[in-house]
């Protein structure tokens, strides 16, 4: 047999077919390079630290010498590493083993997923919830069990990538209304009137920018043009609001939207997890159509023991959703009168805006020198020119950590 018309000389079957997938390879490998290659050049190349100790305020950093002062977690209440929550995934991993081999309805659920599906829709004063493994999940697996070509999404173009792929796995027809534009929200939903039903799709808090979308506004054109409200609450739940219920509590708009997805990733003890909370009719239809629900493996159950008592401990006490308020104001006065250009409004994401993404990224590195973790984000993360630092405040920095982090940001202007 005779391999290729370069070949003089003939090949087996078996060797013939591992030379194509030599050349296969080779090929992708050729693509690849080339693809990588435009990333470095364009300066956006993302890479990872590695640390070596607990998420906290305080962490190892592979290569650096002594504590790093870390600004970058989701970590907002600091119940990452909180010793009654690393106590409470214990006893679960000890209690109800590694995981569950299993997705949710064959033999995956346990009656503390259960609990902390009570538990979850208490907090958010919703009629039910159900878990998955990531908000990512929940927001790939909600809107093409909901909505038909017959209905129709309205979202917000700065939503989370999770949002705007859930929405393209759905057939409704598809809005996106300008970020946080209510006159172009209202006009798409006068056009969206000839569908069955209308969802509006918005982050609570933005992940980039720091600001909080408008939720008493969007709630009342959704009255007016009788439609859903669905919010992503993975930057607010836990901390924002009086009782850190999330943006619909500090709107004061909790009777209003219709449907919560939010993370157990980030403030809620951040192992991992998702989850919406919203009608028990939806619920029960995302337990039966949901795919990323239906086709994965359940929550392990030391990351459900984890949730669970970070759930406990905000329901027991508003004091450490209310910690980190006068941390947030004094890290953005101080930054402020240093002439930095901070984005977003009283929220713990603090984006210091510095347009190019070489400077961000150069800026990052040298604040790691002098102790202070931050990362740089540049596009396709944020839009092109908009290059900026997230600065992440939390609970449980001293005002001392905050300090040290505003001087790291003035000292490279002036080194
Ligand atoms: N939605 C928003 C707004 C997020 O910021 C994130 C995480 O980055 C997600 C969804 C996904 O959450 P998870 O990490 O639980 O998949």
């Amino acid at each position: 047999m005779w391999c290729s018309r370069l070949l003089s000389y003939p090949l087996s079957q078996g060797q013939c077919s591992s030379y194509r997938a030599r050349a296969a390879l080779a090929q992708l490998n050729h693509v690849l390079e080339a693809e990588l290659e435009s990333i470095r050049g364009a300066g956006t190349w993302k890479s990872e630290r590695i640390i070596t100790s607990k998420q906290g305020p305080h962490i190892h950093v592979e290569g650096s010498r002594g504590e790093i002062l870390n600004f970058c977690a989701n970590n907002y209440l600091g119940l990452s590493s909180h010793p009654e929550v690393i106590r409470s995934g214990l006893e679960a991993l000890e209690k109800f083993g590694a995981g569950l081999s299993s997705v949710r309805f064959i033999c995956g659920t346990q009656n503390i997923h259960k609990n902390l599906e009570e538990k979850i829709s208490r907090f958010h004063q919703r009629e039910d919830a159900i878990l998955y493994a990531s908000c990512f999940d929940a927001n790939a697996g909600i809107f093409e069990a909901l909505l038909t070509p017959e209905d129709a999404v309205l979202s917000d173009e700065l939503n989370h990538a999770s949002i705007i792929d859930g929405i393209r796995l759905c057939k409704a027809n598809k809005y996106r209304y300008k970020h946080m534009d209510m006159q172009d929200l209202e006009a798409k939903l006068q056009d969206a009137q000839k569908h069955r039903l209308r969802l509006v799709a918005t982050d609570g808090a933005f992940s980039m920018d720091g600001d909080i979308a408008p939720l008493k506004e969007i709630c009342s054109l959704a009255q007016k043009y009788q439609a859903l409200v669905f919010i992503d609450e993975c930057h607010a739940t836990g901390f924002l609001g009086p009782n850190g219920r999330g943006t619909d509590e500090l709107l004061g708009v909790m009777d209003q939207v219709d449907i919560v997805n939010s993370t157990l990733g980030k403030a809620l003890g951040g192992a991992a997890g998702g989850y919406t909370t919203g009608p028990k009719a939806l619920i029960d239809l995302l337990r039966q159509r949901s795919r990323p629900y239906l086709f994965s493996n359940s929550l392990p159950p030391a990351v459900v023991g984890c949730a669970s008592k970070a759930l406990d401990l905000l329901m027991e006490s508003n004091a450490i959703a209310q910690s980190m308020v006068a941390k947030t104001r004094r890290f953005r006065s101080k930054m402020a009168a240093a002439g930095f250009s901070i984005s977003g409004n009283d929220h713990p994401i603090c984006p210091v805006m510095l347009g190019k993404a070489r400077l961000a990224s150069v800026m990052a590195d040298d604040m790691l020198e002098r102790g202070i973790y931050v990362i740089g984000f540049s596009y396709p993360v944020v839009p092109k020119g908009k290059a900026r630092i997230r600065v992440q405040i939390s609970a449980v920095h001293s005002e001392d950590d905050i300090d040290r982090c505003v001087e790291a940001f003035t000292e490279f202007f002036i080194q």
